[in-house]
């Protein structure tokens, strides 16, 4: 069943040196229960994409074009009363310093009580839901009325979690939520994820860097690059062919254990999104451009069946690169 459908979206931000383009033209799915992995360099658009699913993003930002569908509505066109009710209770959004969501000067408990009775419930039923909710991620009792600072990092994310699902959202974007985390850390909060997203059929979005990490977790992969969508295919899908040489780039960065081969970086920067380059976004860095890649822009297309890439030869260019 699908959760959230995004149609053409363009997020840019309006600077003083110039309008920076940091989400093109990106379309996906998400179905119920699916971990999508969304990968990319630093400044590809992950971030700004994961805001403007909760028309959230901040100024000088501005959504100009697109269509968030959730539940049958376009997100994107509710007022703001409307939104307040929608997001925590049917998208909410976990991020990499769980200090965004949390107020460093007041007691755990007391913010989560007060954040359930905004969404209407009472305080007896809030109390008694944030202490059962604390409890499923791992929050032992006497912490509880800890404030943010006494927790450990790994225990005030699962705090952020535990906020993010107390409403049973259909969706969760989490921005890099293991990021700032040590590598125990990172896979128990990775398990906790896992079991919420099994247990509550919810849909996870993980935003992240971390190639490995969006290989071992999740179901579908999009890639972005200079805020568009490069690639987008079930990540087995993505693991048998990639059709996108960034895609290609992107994953040969890994270090391969089984392999004698140097793991290979891919050269040159990302583009400055004030004034992106002509024809395929990518074409400076790539080894494969062409004169018409240099000119035309290629469209997202469907290359095999759910399987997405943009690139003028995807599928003709050499299968083992
Ligand atoms: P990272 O991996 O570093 O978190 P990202 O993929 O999340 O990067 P975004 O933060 O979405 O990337 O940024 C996309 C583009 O938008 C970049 O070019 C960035 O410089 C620009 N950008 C992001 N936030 C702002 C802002 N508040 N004002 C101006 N430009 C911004
Ligand atoms: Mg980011």
């Amino acid at each position: 069943m699908e959760a959230l459908r995004v149609e053409d979206l363009w997020v840019k931000y309006y600077t003083a040196s110039g309008v920076v383009s940091a989400v093109s033209a990106v379309s996906f799915t998400m179905k119920r229960g699916e971990m999508l992995g969304v990968v990319g360099e630093s400044g590809s658009g992950k971030s700004t994409l994961g805001f403007a699913l909760m028309n959230m993003v901040p100024p000088p930002g501005r959504i100009v074009k697109g269509a968030v569908i959730l539940d049958g509505r376009n997100i994107l066109e509710l007022g703001s009363k409307e939104l307040r009710g929608i997001r925590g209770s049917r998208i909410s959004m976990v991020f990499q310093d769980p200090f965004t969501t949390l107020d460093p000067l007041r007691k755990v408990s007391d913010q989560f009580v007060e954040f359930l009775m905004e969404h209407g419930l009472s305080k007896e039923e809030a109390q008694s839901r944030s202490y059962q909710l604390l409890a499923a991620v791992g929050i032992p009792e006497r912490l509880r009325d800890a404030y943010p600072h006494q927790l450990s990092g790994g225990q005030k994310q699962r705090v952020s979690i535990a906020m993010a699902i107390a409403l049973n959202p259909s969706i969760v974007v989490a921005d890099e939520p293991t990021t700032a985390l040590d590598v125990i850390v990172q896979k128990q909060i990775m398990d906790l994820m896992n079991e919420i997203r099994v247990k509550h059929n919810v849909s996870i979005m993980l935003i992240t860097h971390d190639i490995a990490l969006a290989l071992e977790r999740t179901d579908k992969i999009l890639v972005m690059y200079g805020g568009e969508v490069m690639e987008y295919a079930g990540k087995d899908d993505l693991m048998r062919e990639m059709f996108h040489p960034y895609t290609k780039a992107l994953f040969a960065s890994l270090p391969r254990i089984s392999s004698k081969e140097l793991p290979r970086f891919l050269k040159g920067y990302p583009p400055d999104l004030r004034n992106p380059p002509k024809g395929c976004v990518f074409n400076p860095r790539c080894e494969y451009a062409t004169d018409k890649c240099r000119v035309e822009k290629p469209v997202l297309r469907e290359v095999s069946p759910g399987h997405y890439a943009s690139c003028h030869y995807a599928g003709e260019l050499d299968a083992a690169t």
